[in-house]
């Protein structure tokens, strides 16, 4: 603990962290080492773990890097964080993120981005960017992120270490901070394999206090982890012919592709018509379930309050003008528009099906292949700014991470190459819903 204290006093400048629980992460430690000394220490024993500050601990700000949350402490603590504990696992501290998860670089926080440690001038990823900058910097040994759209797997991709979203289900969602609650899915950024396996199967299964959570049983990842089959492997065609593919990615995800296959894997490339309509598709679905689940935060219960309102109209506008940034505010303004009667069928209905279609052409794949591979994201770290002024070109760099998150399948990063300037690239791998052990295993074998 002192040392990932230390770790991360010094590096302060990358922003990762919003605030740490020394006392409390001391006061586990002393805990868990009495509990080493008798035999009774559980599975997670001293591993020391951030949380995306999307993730309800009891008496600890919540604020999901926004405003509008300014001064709001949880009242309880996430399942997923909650069963954490009980395997004696030590959390040293809430990390930082877009605004309620909203974007793909970190600069929506209202703290400010956290910084990619490959280099400073460049953007993390994110939503989930300051976990993923606090695994890549040895500020912490792991990362609790949450990914709507690809936001463990995207920064993991662009800070070089492994993010992975399980099914969606898999892990209850009671006390994550809802962003679009049909995608959303708490998933872990780790360093190996083996990490990211036994925080999954801490973290999952059914809940009571979230009726959407999977009542599956939970396989021992950790225990499943050697693979020494031969797999059927889908590489996306369609992915590999975007124009927004950068050609180093390309290359190093196609070399990657032709060794499965020397290896002995059988690769084919497999047709995905509908890659033009998934950002779409996406960003309708989860803008109108977001302007819904952001209704809460008006001045009333939560948090942040505007102060010079004269009447409750004013109250609402005024905190949520004041409280929400701009990227938020123009989500629920999106996602409003789209839920509204005139264009309700046009695009929520429209948005929906297509979904269908989308979810359906994916399990059809996965009948036939084990893993579909594709590059987690069109390009490394980007420079900080660089998409700032152009939303559409920042959700376009969703591209390849939606597809999983709108079939609910679940999905993986690993950091399989650099570019010219050293800027890491990540490998993505779906395969069908709940095989995470075949996911998880054969990472492992190509890492
Ligand atoms: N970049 C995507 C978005 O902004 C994904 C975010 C996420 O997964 N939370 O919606």
């Amino acid at each position: 603990v002192a040392h990932y204290l230390q770790n991360i006093k010094e590096k302060e400048t990358l922003n990762a962290f919003l605030e740490t629980f020394e006392e409390e992460a001391f006061a586990q430690a002393d805990t868990v080492d009495q509990k080493l000394a008798n035999g009774t220490a559980g599975k997670l024993a001293g591993m020391v773990i951030g949380i995306k500050d999307v993730l309800a601990y009891k008496g600890h700000s919540l604020q999901a890097s926004s405003q509008i949350l300014n001064g709001f402490k949880s009242l309880y603590t996430a399942t997923a964080v909650e069963r954490l504990l009980a395997e004696d696992a030590i959390i040293i501290g809430r990390q930082n993120c877009d605004e309620f998860a909203m974007g793909g670089s970190n600069e929506n926080s209202s703290f400010g981005p956290a910084l990619n440690a490959d280099d400073t001038t460049r953007v993390p990823g994110g939503s989930s960017g300051g976990s993923a900058v606090a695994v890549q910097a040895a500020l912490c040994l792991a990362s609790i992120g949450s990914d709507t759209g690809g936001s463990v797997r995207q920064p993991a991709s662009f800070c070089g270490v492994i993010g992975m979203k399980p099914t969606y289900s898999r892990i209850s969602r009671y006390g994550l901070i809802a962003y679009a609650s049909s995608f959303d899915q708490i998933g872990v950024i780790t360093r190996s394999i083996e990490d990211a396996a036994l925080l999954l199967e801490v973290m999952a299964g059914p809940d009571g206090k979230d009726s959407t959570a999977s009542q599956r049983e939970v396989p021992a990842y950790s225990q499943l982890l050697s693979s020494d089959k031969t797999y059927k492997i889908g590489y996306i065609r369609d992915c590999f012919e975007n124009e927004g593919l950068d050609t180093e990615v390309k290359d190093c995800i196609l070399n990657v592709k032709d060794m499965l296959r020397e290896a002995g894997h059988t690769v084919e490339a497999v047709d995905f018509p509908y890659l033009d309509y998934i950002v779409p598709t996406y960003y309708i679905l989860t803008t109108a379930e977001a302007s819904s689940n952001l209704g809460r935060y008006d001045g009333v219960k939560y948090g942040f309050r505007s102060n010079n309102v004269t009447d409750l109209n004013s109250l609402y506008k005024k905190t949520r003008a004041e409280g929400f940034g701009a990227e938020v505010q123009r989500r629920i303004m999106l996602g409003t528009f789209v839920l509204s009667a005139d264009y309700y069928d046009a695009y929520y209905t429209k948005a929906q099906k297509v979904r269908r279609l989308i979810k359906e052409k994916t399990a059809e794949l996965l009948e036939s292949y084990d893993f579909l591979i594709l590059p987690t994201a069109p390009t490394t770290a980007f420079k900080l700014g660089e998409n700032a002024a152009n939303p559409v070109a920042a959700y376009l760099e969703d591209i390849f991470t939606v597809q999983a998150s709108l079939s609910g399948v679940p999905a993986i990063s690993i950091p399989v190459g650099r570019d010219a300037n050293g800027l890491s690239i990540g490998l993505q791998l779906m395969t069908r819903s709940f095989d995470e052990p075949a996911l998880l295993a054969f990472s492992n074998y190509i890492l």
